[in-house]
C-alpha cells in the first residue's frame, strides 16, 4: 500500500488553518488523519483534551522529550508544542494522509527528518486582516495579542521555507481547503513518490 503523505500547515494565530482543516477533512475522514499535540498551554473554552490537544504539564512534557517520543516540539508564546511521533509513522503506515498544525521552527524539524514532507503557509490575505482576526476572536489579553502578532511577522518571514502558500481571505475556507487538497493530488503524482511503477512495469510480461 502507498504510504500516506506527511502535510505541514502552518499559518500565524488569525490566519484560520483550523477552520480550513475542518473543511478539508469534512467528508474526507478516512484520508486524513490530524495529528493531536501535546502542549503546556492552558485550554481555551472550544479546546477538548485528546481532540485539539493534549493539556498537560511542563514536567509531563519534560518527559515525553527525554523519553525521546516528540517528532518535534518548540516553545511558541511561553508554553510547550509537540507531535507525539509514534501516532504519526502509524497512520502514515496505514496509507493515511497525516496533517500537522504546527509553527515554523517546529514545522522546519520535521522537513529536516522527513524530507518529503509537504509544507504549506496558510495566510490571509494581508497584515491588516491579520490583525484584525486576532483581535476579534477576543479570548486573549493585549499582552497576548501584541506578543501573537510580533510571533506571526517572525512567522511570515520565513515563508521562503514553504513549499506552498495558501490565501485564507474572509468567508473563503472551501476555496483555500479546495487549494490543498489539489496540492495533495499533485503531490502524490510527483515521480518521486511512485518510482515503484518503473520496478513493477513489465513484471507480468516478463512472467510470461
Ligand atoms: P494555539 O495556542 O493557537 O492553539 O497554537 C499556537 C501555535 O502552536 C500555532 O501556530 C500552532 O500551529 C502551533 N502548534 C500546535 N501544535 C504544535 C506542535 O505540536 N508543534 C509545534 N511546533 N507547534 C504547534
Amino acid at each position: 500500500m502507498n504510504k500516506g503523505l506527511l502535510v505541514i500547515i502552518s499559518g500565524p494565530a488569525g490566519s484560520g488553518k483550523g477552520t480550513v482543516i475542518a473543511e478539508l477533512t469534512k467528508g474526507r475522514e478516512n484520508e486524513f488523519r490530524y495529528s493531536v499535540s501535546a502542549t503546556t498551554r492552558k485550554p481555551r473554552p472550544t479546546d477538548v483534551d485528546g481532540v485539539t490537544y493534549r493539556f498537560m504539564t511542563r514536567e509531563q512534557f519534560e518527559v515525553l522529550i527525554a523519553d525521546g517520543e516528540m517528532l518535534e516540539y518548540a516553545e511558541y508564546v511561553d508554553n510547550y508544542y509537540g507531535t507525539p511521533a509514534r501516532p504519526v509513522y502509524e497512520a502514515l503506515n496505514d496509507g493515511k494522509n497525516v496533517i500537522l498544525e504546527i509553527e515554523t521552527i517546529g514545522a522546519l524539524k520535521v522537513k529536516q527528518k522527513v524530507p518529503d514532507a509537504v509544507m504549506i503557509m496558510i495566510l490571509p490575505p494581508d497584515g491588516k486582516t491579520l490583525e484584525a482576526r486576532l483581535r476579534g476572536r477576543g479570548t486573549e489579553s493585549d499582552e497576548v495579542i501584541i506578543k501573537r502578532m510580533r510571533t506571526a511577522i517572525g512567522e511570515v518571514a520565513k515563508l521562503d521555507k514553504y513549499d506552498y502558500i495558501v490565501i485564507n481571505d474572509d468567508g473563503c475556507a472551501a476555496k483555500a481547503a479546495e487549494d490543498i487538497y489539489s496540492i495533495l493530488r499533485a503531490e502524490k503524482l510527483k515521480t518521486g513518490r511512485n518510482l515503484h511503477i518503473r520496478d513493477d512495469y513489465f513484471a507480468s510480461e516478463k512472467k510470461n
